[in-house]
C-alpha cells in the first residue's frame, strides 16, 4: 500500500482508519479504492439558531457526513450530544457503510448529529432545534439519497419532527425521508425492539457455536437504554440469567439473575426512567463502571463509546464481549482482551438489527403496506444469524479475530461497488 494514511486527533476517527487500512491492506485492496473510501463522500456543517423559551437565541451547530452511496442511499442516526462533531459524525458515518454493507442491505453510510445538551433544552426547544436541523440539512436527505434515524439522545419524538418539517417543506408526505417514527405515523413494529433483538440473537449463536447452553448462561448488560432493555428481555425470554444491569444511577448485580421484566417495569413507571430505586433479593448495588468488571459469560455493552479501555480492560472477567453500543471497547482495551483470550463480537455486526429494522421501516414505508411483528422479527431473525455466521466461518477459516472477519467482509462489498460505479461524480 503506497498511500498516504490519513489520521485523525479524533479519538474515533483515528480507529475507523486504523482498522480500515489494516483490513485494506490485509486485503490487498487498491489504492485508489482505498483514498476514496477512507474519505466521506460529502459532509455538511450547518449552523441552527434557536429561539430559546426565555427569548434568548442560541446557535447550535449541526452535522451530516454521508461516507457512501455506493450501495445505496446513505443511512444512518441523528445524535445529540455534546461531543459531536464533524470528525465524530466522518468516524461514525463510515461504521454505518460496513455496518449496512455487512448486514446485506442495500445502503451506504452516514451519520449526523448536534452538539447539544439535550438534558438542559426544553421539549419546545428540542422541537424548533430539529425542525432547524431538518430544514438545514434537508438538501441532501430524502429517501433515495440519505434517511436519517435515531441515535444517541434521540427518537420517535425527533424523527416525527424531522418528517414532518422535510415534508411541509416538500409540499408532500415524506414518510421514508426518516426511519424510526412511532407505530401510528408511518413506524414500523418491531423497529424500537430491533437493535436488542439483534444483539441478543448474536448472544445466542455465540453461545450456541461455543456449545454453552443458553440456559442459564450469565449476561451482564450494561446500559439500560434502548438497545440494552430489549438485549435483557429477549435473553431473559431465552432462559440466560442477566446477572447485572446499569445505567446513569449505577450498577445492578444479582447472582441469582436480575428479575428483568421487573427491572423494565421500573423503569418505565417511573419519570425519569432510570433504574434509581429498582430493588429485588439478592440485589447489590455498585457504581457503574464497576458492573464491567462482574463475574460472568458474556459481557454486552450498550451505553456510548470506550466503556471498555485501557484502564480497566484487564479486570474484565468475562469470556466473550458482545458490542451493542457503537465502538464500547477501544483499540487498546481490544489487544488487552484479546490478549486474554476474550472474544470480541464486533459492534457493526452486533448491533445492525436497528438498521436492519430500519430498513424494513424504509420498505413498508415505500409500498405502503404494513408488517406485523411477528412478520418483522421473523426476517430479521435469519438475517442476523446468517450474517453472524458470515463473521463467524470466516474469522475461523482464516484465523483472523471477528472484528477483522467483519470489516474484510464489509469492505469488500463496498469496494465491489465502487469498482462497478466506476468514478464518475
Ligand atoms: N443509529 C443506529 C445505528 O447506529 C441506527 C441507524 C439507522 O437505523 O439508520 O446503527
Amino acid at each position: 500500500m503506497s498511500v498516504k494514511k490519513r489520521t485523525s486527533k479524533n479519538v474515533l476517527l483515528d480507529t475507523a482508519l486504523e482498522n480500515f487500512y489494516g483490513a485494506a491492506e490485509e486485503m490487498g485492496l487498491d489504492d485508489d479504492l482505498i483514498e476514496i473510501l477512507s474519505r466521506p463522500e460529502r459532509s455538511l456543517c450547518v449552523s441552527l439558531p434557536v429561539t430559546m423559551d426565555d427569548g434568548s437565541v442560541r446557535v447550535f451547530e449541526g452535522y451530516r457526513v454521508q461516507h457512501s452511496t455506493a450501495l445505496g442511499p446513505a443511512k444512518g442516526g441523528v445524535r445529540y450530544h455534546p461531543n459531536v462533531d464533524l470528525e465524530e459524525c466522518e468516524a461514525l458515518g463510515s461504521l454505518m457503510t460496513w455496518k449496512c454493507s455487512l448486514a446485506g442491505i442495500p445502503y451506504g453510510g452516514g451519520k449526523g448529529g448536534v452538539s447539544c445538551d439535550p438534558s438542559e433544552l426544553s421539549m419546545t426547544e428540542k422541537e424548533r432545534l430539529t425542525r432547524t436541523f431538518a430544514a438545514r440539512i434537508s438538501p441532501i436527505i430524502g429517501e433515495w439519497t440519505d434517511i436519517p434515524a435515531p441515535d444517541v439522545n434521540t427518537g420517535a419524538q425527533e424523527m416525527v419532527w424531522f418528517m414532518d418539517t422535510i415534508s411541509k417543506m416538500r409540499g408532500s408526505l415524506e414518510p421514508g425521508v426518516v426511519t424510526g417514527k412511532p407505530i401510528s405515523i408511518w413506524g414500523s413494529r418491531g423497529r424500537t425492539a430491533a437493535t436488542g433483538v439483534g444483539v441478543a440473537t448474536c448472544v445466542r449463536e455465540l453461545l450456541k457455536s461455543e456449545d454453552i447452553d443458553v440456559n442459564g448462561a450469565r449476561l451482564i448488560i450494561q446500559g439500560f437504554g434502548n438497545v440494552g432493555t430489549y438485549a435483557a428481555l429477549s435473553m431473559a425470554n431465552s432462559g440466560a440469567k442477566v446477572v447485572g444491569i446499569s445505567d446513569i444511577t449505577g450498577g445492578y448485580y444479582a447472582a441469582d439473575g436480575i428479575d428483568v421484566q421487573k427491572a423494565f417495569k421500573h423503569v418505565s413507571s417511573n419519570p425519569k426512567r432510570t433504574l434509581d430505586g429498582y430493588e429485588q433479593p439478592g440485589l447489590k448495588k455498585m457504581d457503574g463502571d464497576d458492573i464491567l468488571s462482574q463475574e460472568t459469560d458474556v459481557l454486552v455493552p450498550c451505553a456510548l463509546e470506550g466503556a471498555v479501555n485501557a484502564k480497566n480492560a484487564a479486570s474484565i472477567k468475562a469470556k466473550y464481549i458482545v458490542e451493542g453500543a457503537n465502538g464500547p471497547v477501544t483499540p487498546d482495551a481490544d489487544e488487552i482482551v484479546g490478549g486474554m483470550g476474550i472474544l470480541v463480537v464486533p459492534d457493526f455486526l452486533a448491533n445492525s438489527g436497528g438498521v436492519i429494522g430500519s430498513y424494513f421501516e424504509w420498505v413498508q414505508n415505500l409500498n405502503g403496506f404494513f408488517w406485523t411483528e411477528e412478520e418483522y422479527n421473523h426476517r430479521l431473525i435469519p438475517i442476523m444469524t446468517d450474517n453472524f455466521y458470515r463473521v463467524w466461518n470466516y474469522s475461523r477459516e482464516y484465523g483472523v479475530k471477528m472484528r477483522r472477519a467483519a470489516f474484510l467482509v464489509a469492505i469488500k462489498r463496498v469496494a465491489d461497488a465502487v469498482k462497478m460505479r466506476g468514478t464518475f461524480l
